[in-house]
C-alpha cells in the first residue's frame, strides 16, 4: 500500500478517469491530530457513509449501481478501520473507490481535508486540485558556522538532503584586542568559515540546477547572513525569500513549522498578485472575466485560460452529459439540445473541464479580501467572449 503524500501525476491520472456509466465513492476524512483525534477516525467514518447512504436511497439509482456503492462503502470502513495507520505529516486521507470497475486507491494528503463522500460517475477531484495548487518547492538551508543542513519542502512534505560541517573548531570572536598569533588564528578560523558557506552555496545551485526548488530560505543568525549571502550565486540571490530565525541545531518540528509557515507566506504572496493582474486587466477591458455567469459561459467556448476562484466557492448547477456545457439553471443544452443534468458543485466541474482543455486552475485562500471585487470567480481569457 502507498504510504506516501499523494503526487501531481496521481491527481492527472485520476483527472482522465472518464465516466463509464458507475457510480464513483470519493470518500475524504480529516485526519489531521491537531483536530480530529485518531479514536473518532472509526465514528467519523461510519457515519458519513451511513448518511450517504440514507440520501442515496432516497435518489432513484437502479439497484445494480447502489449495490455496488455499498461494496465500496464496505470496502472504505474496513480500510480505516483495520488498515489505515497516522504516520508522517499526513493530515488527509482520500480513497476513490469503483466496485464495478474494480478501482480503489487510498492517497494521503498533507492538508487537512473537509470530512465528505461524494457518489457520483467522476471522481470527486476538486480538494486535490486545490493543495496541489497551494504549494510549492522550497528549500531551507539552514546553515551556522560549523554546520549546515539542506531541506526541500513541497506538500507539506520535508525532504532532507545531505549535511555539510566544517572543520572550523574555533569561533570568530565579536571583536576585541587580540595579539598577532591570535589574529592569525582568527583569520584561519574566517577562512575555514567562509569555504563551509561556500560548499553549502554551491550544494545549494547543484539542487537549484536539478530543479529541486522554485524559492529559498535561509535559517541563519543575522550576524553571519551578511557573509553568507554574497556567496550564493546570483541566479540565487533573487530566490531567497526571507532570512529564518532558525539553525541547523534547532528540533525538527521547530524546522517544520517554520518551513510550513514559510509555504503559507508564499501563498498569499502568490494569491495577491494574480488578484491584482485579474483586476487590472479587467478595469482595463482586457482578455478577462468575472462572476459565475461570464465564467460558467466562457468555458464550453473553450475561452477559459486560467481559472481564479475563491478556494470555498461552491454552487449546484447544471451541466450537459455530451458536452462542455454547464449552467446555474435548469434547461436545454444550448450547443447539443440535451437536457442538462444536475450537479452538487458546478465549480467543480468547471474546473475539471478547464483542466481537460490544458488551461491553469488559480485558487485563492477564502479569506482573501479581495476576492470581493470578482464576486469570487473569474478568468483570464484566451479571446474575448
Ligand atoms: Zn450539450
Amino acid at each position: 500500500m502507498n504510504d506516501n503524500i499523494i503526487t501531481a501525476e496521481e491527481v492527472r491520472e485520476l483527472l482522465e478517469f472518464q465516466p463509464g456509466g458507475t457510480l464513483v465513492t470519493s470518500f475524504y476524512l480529516n485526519v489531521d491530530p491537531r483536530h480530529v483525534p485518531s479514536s473518532k477516525f472509526t465514528t467519523l467514518t461510519r457515519n458519513l457513509l451511513r448518511d450517504k447512504q440514507q440520501s442515496l436511497e432516497k435518489e432513484d439509482w437502479p439497484r445494480e449501481m447502489l449495490d455496488k456503492v455499498k461494496e465500496d462503502f464496505k470496502k472504505i470502513e474496513n480500510f480505516v478501520i483495520n488498515h489505515f495507520e497516522l504516520k508522517g505529516r499526513v493530515r488527509g486521507l482520500v480513497i476513490i473507490a469503483d466496485a464495478a470497475r474494480d478501482f480503489f486507491q487510498v492517497y494521503r494528503v498533507a492538508q487537512p481535508v473537509k470530512s465528505q463522500v461524494v457518489v457520483d460517475p467522476d471522481p470527486y477531484i476538486r480538494p486535490l486540485i486545490a493543495i496541489l495548487d497551494e504549494y510549492h518547492r522550497l528549500m531551507l538551508v539552514l546553515v551556522d558556522q560549523r554546520e549546515a543542513r539542506l531541506l526541500t519542502v513541497y506538500m507539506g512534505e520535508i525532504l532532507e538532503y545531505e549535511a555539510y560541517h566544517s572543520d572550523v573548531r574555533g569561533k570568530v570572536k565579536e571583536g576585541g584586542w587580540y595579539g598577532l598569533e591570535e589574529r592569525r588564528i582568527e583569520r584561519s578560523i574566517k577562512n575555514k568559515i567562509v569555504r563551509h558557506y561556500q560548499r553549502v552555496a554551491d550544494a545549494v545551485l547543484e539542487h537549484f540546477r536539478r530543479g529541486h526548488f522554485e524559492y529559498l530560505f535561509i535559517g541563519m543568525k543575522v550576524e553571519d547572513y551578511s557573509l553568507f549571502f554574497p556567496l550564493l550565486h546570483s541566479y540565487l540571490q533573487p530566490l531567497v525569500k526571507e532570512r529564518l530565525d532558525i539553525g541547523p541545531k534547532d528540533h525538527i518540528n521547530t524546522i517544520i513549522d517554520a518551513a510550513l509557515k514559510a509555504e503559507r507566506k508564499i501563498e498569499e504572496e502568490e494569491d495577491n498578485r494574480i488578484l491584482e493582474q485579474l483586476v487590472e486587466t479587467l478595469n482595463r477591458g482586457g482578455l478577462a472575466t468575472k462572476g459565475i455567469d461570464n465564467v460558467l459561459r466562457s468555458i464550453p467556448l473553450g475561452a477559459c485560460q486560467a481559472l481564479v476562484v475563491d478556494d470555498d466557492y461552491h454552487m449546484p448547477g447544471y451541466v450537459c452529459e455530451d458536452c462542455p456545457y454547464l449552467a446555474l439553471q435548469e434547461g436545454i443544452c444550448t450547443f447539443c439540445g440535451k437536457e442538462a443534468l444536475p450537479v452538487e458543485d458546478v465549480i467543480e466541474e468547471a474546473m475539471e473541464e478547464v483542466l481537460l482543455q490544458r488551461g491553469e486552475i488559480k485558487y485563492i485562500t477564502a479569506d482573501n479580501p479581495r476576492l470581493e471585487e470578482i464576486s469570487h470567480i473569474g478568468a483570464f481569457l484566451r479571446y474575448q467572449i
